[in-house]
């Protein structure tokens, strides 16, 4: 099917990741940081030179696209989806990008930085990379293929489908967000607008993958009220709120509930803010499942725990407030069955081994789905994202491409 086309993924890839649009949390404005709309504006200029007339950014600095459908049939409207900023955890100023050819194996030493060194042994992903082309940044920056991995490989879709009128497809959306990594990149986006039925984000690792599921997440907010009273008088009168917030904190299990001790599809109860007085003292805490039962289960045992505290101090009162973060995205896709099964059929057309995998996190995808539009993640190619390390092969890139133009014509396939 390729057979006449050279992929540009990378191509792309290597002059987008020059771009800095590192994301800021601390910033209230939308976008977080304007020079994320550097990318935003080139990708709409690479989108109409390609042809696709609608493509624009809005003033949030969303990138919206179609391309026309090449059927007859009516077929569903399929959005894919990727994040213009890169992570505030790393640098992603004057990101130098570099390409190691034909890769066998050996230590691959980053040249701005002798002590970043990227060794097969700590990165066994690499076992599948002999013979192909590894891209990494120089040592003092990320790269960011995640995610302009992402946005390269759309994009290259993009042209593919511009320049292949013959391939059989619907209506194709494109959706470029920013501030992702700061957790605001569905903020401002406008699915009516978008008007796709279901999404694909791709911002995932290995060739192959598919993640399907996420971490239902609730917030709890705490609060502890003491008696306050002049500490020279205080004689059993006074109780103060902090010593019992101590209390909570040491009761909770050291082995098992807590992210330190738990990893595949068990959850956890975690503190991560404290504040107070001795009159009254708060703890945040992020609750986090695989199923909304399990969020349920760990709340009413972290409310137990503090009521047998206080049961030894019965003028001290607490308050416990559960706030929903985010849902799994399997509550959503496991009704909208087709669209991790298409994802699955075109990741075999590709000829890659599916690897289905779950995200001790949320992700833009599962706050889409919960908007109304399904939306898993596919494979990028990404990989030892957020760190001087990162790295991505250019074959991966190409494979992801192909996978997504798979994934336009089962649709059209299947309507
Ligand atoms: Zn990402």
């Amino acid at each position: 099917m390729f057979d006449n086309y050279s992929f540009t993924a990378a191509e792309r890839f290597l002059r987008y990741v020059q771009i800095d649009t590192q994301s800021d949390s601390q910033s209230s404005s939308n976008p977080t940081t304007e020079k994320q709309k550097d990318l935003s504006k080139l990708l709409v200029a690479e989108l109409k030179k390609m042809g696709i007339a609608d493509a624009h950014m809005d003033e949030w600095g969303y990138v919206y696209a179609t391309i026309p459908s090449t059927s007859d049939k009516k077929v569903p409207v399929i959005c894919f989806c990727a994040h213009v900023d890169t992570a505030p955890d790393c640098s992603g100023t004057g990101v130098k990008p570099i390409v190691h050819k034909d890769y066998q194996g050996e230590d691959i030493i980053l040249p701005d930085d002798s002590k970043q060194v990227l060794r097969m042994s700590e990165y066994p992903y690499l076992k599948t990379q002999i013979g192909n082309d590894i891209i990494t940044a120089s040592g003092t920056t990320l790269l960011g293929s995640d995610d302009k991995a992402g946005v390269a490989e759309i994009m290259d879709l993009a042209n593919y489908l511009v320049a292949n009128k013959k391939i059989k497809h619907g209506t194709v959306k494109i959706l470029f967000t920013p501030d992702e990594e700061v957790g605001k990149g569905t903020a401002k986006v406008d699915l009516k607008k978008l008007g796709a039925d279901f999404g694909y984000t791709l911002d995932g690792g290995d060739a192959g993958s598919l993640e399907d599921e996420t971490f239902s997440a609730d917030g709890v907010q705490v609060i502890i009220h003491g008696v306050i009273a002049h500490p020279g008088y205080a004689k059993d009168k006074m109780v103060n709120a902090m010593k019992i917030a101590g209390e909570i904190l040491a009761a909770l299990p050291k082995d098992r509930l807590s992210p330190e001790s738990t990893d595949g599809k068990r959850g956890f109860i975690h503190p991560v803010r404290i504040e107070g007085i001795a009159e009254k003292c708060t703890i945040d805490f992020i609750i986090r499942d695989f199923e909304t039962d399990g969020l349920q289960k760990k709340e009413d045992y972290l409310r137990t725990q503090i009521e047998e505290r206080l049961r030894t101090y019965p003028t001290a009162s607490f308050e416990f407030t559960v706030t929903e973060q985010y849902r799994n995205m399997k509550e959503i896709l496991d009704v909208n069955t087709h669209v991790v099964d298409h994802a699955k059929e075109a990741i075999a057309r590709a000829g890659l081994t599916l690897k289905m995998e779950s995200i001790r996190g949320g992700t833009d995808g599962s706050r889409l789905s919960f908007m109304g539009l399904p939306c898993p993640n596919l494979f990028a190619g990404e990989q030892a994202i957020h760190s001087k390390l990162e790295f991505i092969s250019i074959q991966d890139m190409n494979k992801a491409v192909e996978t997504m133009v798979h994934l336009v014509q089962i649709a059209e396939e299947k309507s």
